[in-house]
């Protein structure tokens, strides 16, 4: 496969805020198009998204990048993403930014699994995917998605445990966020309807009643549907750390908590709400408070890495020697191309942990995270529920299961 061009032109986040659309054509004729999404809640490891110099370094750089890489042949993914790390030089993309490398990396893999004539993911996944993962949705949010001005736990998550089509999950998931909606009509007489950057609703509860209301939410829709739901949570944990004094400062009751009373916090919470899902319970360099509360109650709930592991091998091998959690996050731009995304997953795998392929909470209106999903062989794909740039990836799983067939969806059995 001969790169024939590169072209680019800036599109923008759901914040509204720029990003690079990377177009990338290969001799056949064959194109990929691709912008990366922005975190706002993002692990002091992730590769950086710009250069020195922001946007417009970054727009310097593509114009040299074109001029290297046109013309140059490429037989594989993981041949032209060791280009593009090799090009960068830094081994994180400090020097051209994962804005750059990713929408390049995945423009590549569009482009050249259309010249192959297979979807994207069957050419990440080498033909071997046959399986897609449950949705995991926001449905009620705080933290730094909601401008500290909602709750302080970052996210409240819902997912069903078994499907039988992802449109089952995915509706079941709409319901819930209604669901949700309306109650805070009924006991938030604050509520504006409004939502954050992920399109969860905002609430001016505290966060044990919030979550009490999407439990009472997941209950109503899983009788009225007959679909088994569960509830989740990203503490986002960091974003709450002081590292100062070592503890934790949750705003809404104006209160620190220390790094034990933290990790019994997030045990508490698991037990009294019957949670099965845990982001980010601590911050993201206490690998042994992970591990503390993956041993209390990682045989009932998955305990997952974001900021702690970065999509990142070798924070990942730490983990799973420390036996940190059961689970991790996969986010392609926290590490800057698809080859390292799923070089991290392959690890995880190794290590038996769970793959959650997520979103971030700025997104870009392109699909392609439904393939790196499937191809990951994850069990969650968390992508919202609703806000056009969630829906479309959500609404591209729905398709590729619809109109392939022979997808099986995963299930979930703690
Ligand atoms: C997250 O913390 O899981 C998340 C999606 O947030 P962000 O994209 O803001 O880092
Ligand atoms: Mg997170």
């Amino acid at each position: 496969m001969r790169v024939k061009d590169l072209k680019w032109t800036i599109n923008y986040t759901s914040r509204g805020n720029p990003t690079i659309e990377i177009v990338l054509e290969l001799d056949s004729g064959a194109t990929g198009r691709f912008a990366s999404p922005a975190g706002a809640s993002r692990g002091r490891l992730e590769a950086p998204p710009y250069p020195e110099g922001g946007l417009t370094a970054a727009l310097k750089i593509l114009r040299e990048f074109r001029e290297d890489v046109v013309g140059r042949e490429f037989e594989s993914q993981k041949e032209f993403d060791v280009y593009l790390s090799e090009y960068d030089g830094t081994g994180n993309y400090s020097r051209i930014g994962s804005v750059v490398s990713l929408g390049c990396s995945v423009a590549f893999a569009e482009a050249a699994a259309k010249e192959d004539g297979v979807p994207m993911f069957l050419w990440l996944s080498k033909g071997t995917a046959s399986g897609y993962p449950l949705p995991l949705g926001n449905v009620l949010g705080g933290g730094k998605h909601s401008r500290g001005r909602s709750i302080d736990i970052q996210e409240i998550l819902v997912f069903p445990s078994r499907i039988s089509s992802y449109r089952e999950g995915y509706d079941a998931l709409i319901e819930v966020h209604k669901k949700v909606g309306k109650l805070l009509i009924q006991r938030d007489p604050g509520f504006t309807g409004g939502k954050n950057d992920e399109g969860a609703w905002t609430t001016n509860l505290s966060d044990e009643d919030a979550l009490s209301l999407v439990s009472d939410a997941v209950d109503q829709v899983s009788s009225e549907l007959g679909v088994k739901l569960a509830l989740g949570i990203d503490a986002a944990a960091s974003t709450l750390y002081d590292e100062a004094t070592n503890s934790y400062f949750y705003r809404r009751r104006n209160r620190y908590l220390d790094r034990e009373q933290q990790i019994n916090y997030m045990l508490e919470l698991i037990d009294k709400f019957g949670i099965k899902y845990v982001e980010d319970p601590v911050e993201e360099n206490d690998y042994a408070g992970f591990s503390i509360i993956n041993r209390e109650a990682g045989r009932r709930s998955l305990i997952v890495g974001d900021d702690i592991f970065v999509t990142n091998v070798s924070r990942i091998k730490l983990g799973i020697e420390d036996k940190a959690a059961n689970a991790v996050i996969i986010k392609p731009n926290q590490v800057g191309d698809l080859t390292k995304t799923l070089d991290a997953v392959m690890e995880a795998g190794l290590g038996g942990l769970k793959i959650v392929v997520s979103h971030r909470s700025g997104e870009t209106v392109f699909p392609h995270l439904a393939h790196i999903a499937i191809a990951a062989g994850a069990i969650l794909f968390k992508c919202g529920v609703v806000g056009g740039e969630r829906i479309v990836k959500h609404m591209e799983l729905m398709r590729l299961e619809e109109e392939l067939g022979g997808l099986k969806p995963a299930t979930f059995n703690l």
